[in-house]
């Protein structure tokens, strides 16, 4: 079987083709991400695969359904940038990974969360200038301190496992509680006592219609003066606008983020070039207190194996024709 895939990088080229080519298919490679002028690509294939910022929309999928896709293999855990009941409509089945280390994305939250209490951007940038003057970065522990996690699934509960580790008190919110959070040393509590109580939040929640923009001006008055935020879930969870006015005001103490909601188009490539930068990227990245990285949670040694044969898998249960292993629920 022939499998278009889209946005493909350096990084998972090599692992995808051997994982495909070891069970008999072949994998063909596009740069860019799926979109109207890309999707002639997919001609010929049976499969698609696709990646975080690769829109699934109705309309690319009823291009995908009249050039004879019948599988969309989604390389990544979230589904929010597929129209689902289109998918189902259309007869496309959907599967993702959903088995790949969660603790590749909670330690890119820890690592954010720690370069922010400990200053260490600011810190590197004076030792790379031979400036070794300690004034002004006083961090703090994590040890003793409230971390409230929101979405208590896969990479909300590894989060949780670190953080008892470091002695930390762990809160958690989830629509779905999970007892295997409460099981891991967490505490599950409600939204508004989370963020009466803790000094940093970390956010692990899906993005839905519920999720989007949870993190808004109304959320962050209820949170606790001066509050570490980490987002290495989806960027549209939090309203940026109010996250860089926090920043600005002080509200907020600092602000670390794997994802942006507008991060589609620009993550993944080299803008550095770019004559016109977002503007609202642009205001945040001048807060001395934000850290950002460009969706990079899951770019481990390990994930990326795991997410290879993840594909390999869907591909081969839809090429024998059997239950999907890792079909999405409410997929085609
Ligand atoms: P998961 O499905 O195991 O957990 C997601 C949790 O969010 C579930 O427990 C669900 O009940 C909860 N949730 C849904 N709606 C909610 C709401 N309204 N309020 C509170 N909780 C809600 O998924 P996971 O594997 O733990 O991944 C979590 C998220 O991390 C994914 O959805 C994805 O967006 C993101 N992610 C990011 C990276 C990265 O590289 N930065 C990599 C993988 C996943």
């Amino acid at each position: 079987m022939q499998v278009a895939v889209f946005s493909s990088c350096e990084y998972d080229r090599p692992g995808l083709q051997q994982a495909l080519a070891d069970i008999g298919h072949q994998a063909r490679f596009c740069v860019d991400a799926l979109a109207p002028d890309t999707v002639s690509f997919a001609e010929g294939c049976q499969a698609v695969c696709i990646f975080v910022n690769d829109r699934a929309d109705v309309e690319m999928l009823e291009h995908l359904s009249a050039a004879g896709i019948r599988l969309l293999a989604l390389r990544c855990a979230g589904t929010d940038h597929v129209d689902l009941p289109a998918a189902r409509r259309l007869g496309i089945a959907v599967t993702r990974v959903g088995d790949y280390s969660p603790h590749s994305v909670a330690e890119h939250a820890l690592l954010l969360a720690l370069a922010l209490a400990r200053q260490l951007p600011q810190a590197a940038a004076r030792t790379r200038a031979f400036n070794f003057a300690l004034d002004g970065l006083v961090g703090f522990e994590l040890h003793a301190r409230t971390v409230g996690i929101i979405g208590t699934g896969r990479i909300g509960t590894a989060f949780a496992g670190i953080l008892r580790g470091f002695g930390c008190r762990v809160l958690g919110y989830d629509i779905a509680p999970n007892a295997g959070f409460d099981a891991c040393g967490g505490h599950s509590v409600s939204l508004a006592e989370l963020q009466a109580r803790a000094d940093v939040i970390s956010l692990h929640c899906a993005l839905n219609a519920q999720t989007r923009h949870l993190v808004d001006a109304a959320f962050l008055a209820n949170c606790r003066p001066g509050l570490l935020l980490v987002n290495t879930s989806r960027g549209a969870v939090v309203d940026t606008r109010a996250v860089t006015d926090a920043l600005q005001s002080g509200r907020l103490g600092a602000y670390g983020a794997d994802v942006y909601e507008r991060e589609a188009g620009l993550f993944f490539g080299d803008h550095s070039r770019d004559a016109v930068r977002d503007p609202l990227l642009s205001e945040l990245l001048a807060q001395p207190r934000a850290l950002l990285t460009g969706h990079q949670g899951f770019l481990t040694d390990r994930a990326l194996a795991q997410i290879a044969a993840s594909v390999a898998e869907s591909l081969e249960d839809f090429a024998a024709g059997r239950a999907l292993r890792h079909r999405v629920p409410d997929s085609g």
